[in-house]
């Protein structure tokens, strides 16, 4: 069973799966945690689907009989034969997420997703269309176009921040054909975009049935729990894969380091944790939009601070959506008190958690940020001293791990998530290793490629020819009257 964060409301993991978000504006989460156990020792020998399949199919029974179907996307979809493989980077490790269709580690969950949608409809006998409203920093929105476009009985609508996304980013989405898809750009920032979501989900959810058109909303954000669960399963892949090398012991703790911004990914992390996966810490990376950090460090969470564009768009974000539900656990489940925290950073902007909550977060929990400075420097050094080229996100990650492991690292084994393709962030990294850029996107990816050696994924040189088919643009006021009507 799930239940919301904010009050007693519970459901099926199908049920939480095709709402998305609870009706009292909480996130669903799993009411027993202690009851999925997965040792990594019984995953050394599973191919990628029979492991997601395995893990999935814990937090998710109801969709237990579907998942070998469901899982055999993975090697349809992802040009990597392990899905996603370890990289070593010096004595450290790249866990590289970003081999799927849209070149960053949103594909994991967004290649199930619709999949787990279709099946849990077909379960619950809704025969409504399921309608998908979704926020993006940047990366969601086309790992979402990609998975729901065409997709029977669903459609989908992306809100991405106008100017607040990369160039590749942009056109990826804008070019999205499709007969059921709508993308528009919003004047304002990514926190705008998830208000104005959450919003509609609150006010659709008021209109009398007759006026819904026959549609129930969903969200393709990881507010939707489906989202995480495939995130899970990565933590595991990493785990084994240094367990069946030899890198580690059974049991033997290891460290992740993860570039966060809405927390869903790094949840994921805490999720396996508390499944049996042997973690060390989890290593909060933020970049200059540090809100996180100050929390993580103090307790107290504040977004009044100025909204930062930075060079990892996708981590541009002041309002993380899933630290909602690392609140509940720390808090052993009292959805009254995550509720009256959620209420206040709605209404004032801040809240502070007890000691004893903020200290039971630290057992687990750590966190460094860095400048856009930072980040360059450290997509310089990674490619000088180890010829690995990484991207602006997982730049940061490397930045904080140098910091962790300079201040309270205790030597453990680290694995840092990289989430996405340099190529998704031509300007940026290319700059970052000493070239200079081309007169367009196109030229400095292919630059990039030339200095890097690296091939350009085919999936951005192909974006030059596509024509451009979403131009809307919104106030971020209107979100909630385009997504109600459609
Ligand atoms: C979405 C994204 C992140 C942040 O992940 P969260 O789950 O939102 O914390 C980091 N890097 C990249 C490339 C992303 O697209």
């Amino acid at each position: 069973m799930y239940c919301s964060t904010r009050s007693n409301i519970s459901c099926s993991d199908t049920s939480a799966i095709l709402s998305g978000i609870a009706k009292d504006g909480g996130l669903f989460v799993p009411d027993d945690l202690q009851g999925i156990q997965i040792s990594p020792e019984e995953c050394v020998r599973l191919s990628y689907p029979e492991l997601s399949g395995k893990i999935m199919a814990a937090f998710l029974p109801g969709l237990k009989e579907s998942m070998p179907q469901i899982t055999a996307v993975y090697p349809r979809k992802f040009r990597a034969e392990e899905i996603t493989p370890l990289t070593a980077v010096g004595d450290d490790w790249a866990l590289e997420l970003y081999h799927g269709p849209t070149l960053a580690f949103k594909d994991v969950a967004l290649s199930v997703l619709p999949l787990f949608i279709t099946e849990a409809k077909k379960s619950e006998g809704i025969p409504e269309t399921i309608s998908i409203l979704t926020a993006t920093s940047g990366d969601t929105g086309k790992a979402a176009l990609e998975g729901f476009h065409d997709v029977a009985e669903t459609d989908i609508t992306v809100f991405f921040p106008y100017q607040g996304v990369s160039e590749m980013q942009r056109l990826q989405m804008v070019t999205q054909a499709g007969s059921n898809v709508r993308v528009a750009a919003v004047r304002g920032n990514f926190d705008d975009c998830q208000r104005g979501v959450k919003k509609a989900f609150a006010e659709f959810g008021k209109l009398p049935k007759e006026a819904q058109g026959g549609r129930i909303l969903s969200s393709a954000n990881s507010i939707n729990i489906g989202r995480l669960v495939p995130q899970v399963v990565y933590y595991y892949a990493a785990y084994r894969k240094l367990l069946s090398e030899g890198r580690i012991l059974p049991g033997q703790e290891v460290d992740f380091v993860v570039p966060t911004g809405n927390f869903g990914d790094i949840l994921a992390g805490y999720l396996a944790k508390k499944i049996g996966l042997p973690v060390g810490k989890l290593v909060c990376a933020s970049n200059a939009n540090n809100v996180l950090y100050d929390f993580l460090r103090t307790g107290v969470y504040d977004r009044r601070r100025p909204f930062c564009k930075t060079s990892s768009p996708s981590m541009d974000i002041l309002v993380s959506s899933n630290l909602e539900r690392l609140l509940y656990f720390s808090c052993g489940g009292d959805a009254e008190a995550v509720a009256s925290l959620m209420g206040q950073l709605d209404t004032e902007g801040f809240y502070k958690i007890s000691d004893a909550m903020l200290s039971e977060i630290r057992s687990l929990f750590t966190a460094y940020w860095c400048s856009e400075a930072e980040t360059a420097e450290t997509i310089g050094r990674l490619f000088r001293e180890h010829s690995y080229l990484a991207d602006t996100h997982t730049a940061v990650a490397f930045s904080a791990l140098e910091k962790y492991k300079a201040s309270e690292g205790k030597g453990r084994v680290c694995v840092v998530l990289s989430t996405a393709s340099p190529f998704k962030f031509p300007n940026a990294v290319l700059s970052a290793i000493g070239g200079e850029a081309g007169a367009d996107e196109f030229e400095t990816a292919l630059r990039l490629a030339d200095l890097g050696g690296v091939a350009c994924p085919e999936e951005i040189s192909l974006l030059k020819s596509r024509p451009i088919l979403h131009e809307t643009v919104i106030d971020a006021e209107d979100i909630v009257n385009y997504s109600v009507k459609r």
